[in-house]
């Protein structure tokens, strides 16, 4: 299919955060790639708001294999994919010391292993066209210590590093590697928070409005963007002003 407008793969683009990149990249001119796991009724809604500019695509991070055979199936329908957004994510909130190995692996395997070929499915193919930008959205876990969070922690610090290395070995071929690191935001990951945790969680930010999906979209769309050309290895935090 011969596009004007440049393509973007959105993991985890039907719900939450993801649907809300989705909609911002289709309203700043991007086509938009965007996955499901399970639930394609979501996905299918936004395909007909972001009609016709945005397409859905199956995608299960715990498929080693699926991430390769996506972006090119991604490439042939619909063209040269110029940005990766890994925003698909799952969180499990347990104890370190309660932690079985199986959720310490999905966790890790999902979220970072997931991100990891995701990619590199698609850098190789931006290599040789010297051009695309990546926004890994990691999260404040990473960066400070959350009980509960090690697994998770773990997987958002893993692809922090990993947006650095990557902005290193890429820089040369003009490919931009950035992260987005979201506060708190309202979403099915987070709905199972009682008043409490989220009063707890929230009680740091400066601005009352705290962060909904719309403010983490609209730092994603800038760093994929040409405005943010000289912008690599980065994470921007979107938390209104948790950290500040
Ligand atoms: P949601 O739980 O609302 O959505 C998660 C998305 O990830 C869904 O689209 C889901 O697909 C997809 N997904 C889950 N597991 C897999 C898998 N194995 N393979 C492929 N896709 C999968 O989460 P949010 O929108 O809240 O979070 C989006 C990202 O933002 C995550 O990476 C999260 O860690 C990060 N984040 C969120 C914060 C928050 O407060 N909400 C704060 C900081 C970071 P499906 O719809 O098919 O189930």
């Amino acid at each position: 299919m011969s596009q004007s407008r440049p393509i973007a793969l959105v993991t985890g683009g039907g719900r939450g955060i993801g649907r809300a990149i989705v909609e911002a990249l289709v309203e700043g001119g991007w086509t938009v790639a965007l996955t499901w796991r399970d639930r394609s009724g979501p996905a299918a809604e936004v395909l007909s708001s972001c009609a016709p500019h945005a397409f859905s695509y199956q995608l299960d991070l715990e498929d080693r294999e699926r991430p390769a055979a996506l972006v090119d199936q991604i490439e042939q329908e619909l063209g040269p994919i110029d940005g990766l957004v890994n925003n698909a994510g799952i969180q499990r909130v347990e104890l370190l010391a309660m932690t079985s190995d199986a959720s310490w692996d999905q966790m890790i395997e999902t979220n970072l292993g997931g991100a990891f070929r995701c990619m590199r499915a698609v850098l190789r193919c931006m290599v040789s066209r010297r051009r695309g930008a990546i926004v890994n959205i990691a999260s404040l876990s990473a960066v400070h210590g959350v009980a509960g969070h090690s697994a998770y922690a773990a997987s958002k610090a893993g692809m922090l590093a990993m947006t650095r290395c990557a902005a290193r070995e890429m820089g040369k071929r003009s490919i931009r590697v950035n992260a987005v690191i979201p506060g708190y935001v309202a979403t099915d990951m987070t709905a199972g928070l009682d008043e409490r945790a989220i009063a707890h969680l929230r009680a740091p930010e400066c601005l009352k409005q705290g962060t909904p999906p719309s403010s983490v979209a609209a730092a994603v769309v800038f760093l994929l963007s040409d405005r943010a050309g000289s912008i690599t290895g980065q994470a921007l935090t979107v938390d209104a002003g948790a950290t500040a």
